[in-house]
């Protein structure tokens, strides 16, 4: 998941969303100044659909309205949806790093001649991947923004993707798991340097191969059933890959539920104990940060937004 889905989307026109909408909103205020309250201005800057009736009503003259699309989402052909020769490079490095990992939990196997426990740990590296993959997913949803370090890239990527969630079809292959596959070659390649365990090799080498394609997995889930391979659909329909009506459900309000990517094994237990929804009350508590999904209706999450401006008639 994670670094990955609309990584090289352009989303500055998304963003340009929510700052044209601020901008908008400090013209309408200095409009309505002297007919507004401090209450209706802070729910104006909440709500945008509000900052285009609220004027109207209080105002005595007449308003414009023009409604401008400033999103689109990027053709089949845009750029930002091809493999760069550097994107093939850092996947082939990803996956190289992952099969060595294997190869030498096989290796060492065969050599101390155990192979329960590291079947076991490489089963544990499945199963928590998969929950790695629902929090990482909750967590950049949620909070953040294109500023955040390190992680602003993703957090647009995402965003950008609850927009236009069906422009991961048309990411090419490496274009959609460059950037899991350094973070994988950069954190397991020391591991399997020094390590000669074979069940944390086990462990490492399915968890980071079940991380770096789990774009390739969330990319599946957005697949048609007619168009995908014969041997996802079956691994979708068994539950080993997430399937595409478990993901789908992620993208229709409220947007809270269904982050797991990789098999979505969690996703019934996390949703129905509302796990992510008492993190959120607790870093709502404890630091006062409210995440994204409690925004209602909240357009940066909504497709194809429309965002309309109003100007004064005089
Ligand atoms: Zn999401
Ligand atoms: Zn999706």
């Amino acid at each position: 998941m994670s670094s990955l889905a609309q990584h090289k989307f352009p989303l500055n026109p998304h963003h340009g969303t929510a700052t044209r909408g601020r901008f908008l909103l400090c013209n309408t205020r200095v409009y309505c100044s002297s007919t507004t309250t401090t209450t209706a201005a802070t729910k104006l800057r909440s709500d945008a659909k509000q900052l285009i009736i609220e004027p109207q009503l209080e105002s005595s003259k007449p308003l414009v309205v023009t409604s401008t699309t400033i999103t689109n989402p990027p053709s089949s052909n845009d750029p930002s949806l091809q493999s760069t020769w550097s994107h093939r490079a850092w996947v082939a490095a990803g996956c190289t790093t992952v099969l060595v990992s294997l190869a030498k939990c096989i290796s060492q196997s065969a050599i101390l001649r155990v192979w329960f426990e590291p079947v076991l740990a490489g089963w544990i590296g499945y199963i928590l991947a998969d929950l790695g993959s629902g929090v990482y997913h909750w967590a950049i949803d949620n909070y953040g923004d294109g500023s955040t370090p390190v992680f602003g890239s993703q957090i647009e990527a995402f965003q950008g993707h609850h927009k236009w969630p069906w422009t991961i079809t048309r990411r090419q292959f490496a274009n959609n798991l460059h950037a899991l596959a350094r973070a994988v070659t950069f954190t397991v390649l020391p591991i399997e340097l020094v390590c000669n365990d074979p069940s944390l090799l086990g462990f490492v080498g399915v968890c980071s191969g079940c991380i770096m394609f789990s774009q390739q997995f969330h990319a599946w889930a957005h697949g048609t059933k007619s168009r995908l391979p014969p041997l996802v659909l079956a691994l979708q329909d068994a539950g080993v890959l997430v399937s595409r009506s478990q993901h789908a459900a992620h993208h229709k309000p409220p947007y809270n539920d269904n982050y797991c990517i990789v098999s979505g094994a969690w996703n019934e237990f996390l949703d129905e104990h509302k796990v992510f929804q008492v993190l959120e009350m607790i870093l709502y508590f404890k630091l006062g940060v409210r995440p994204r999904s409690w925004s209602e209706p909240n357009s940066e999450w909504l497709e194809e937004v429309e965002v309309s401006s109003q100007i004064s008639a005089q």
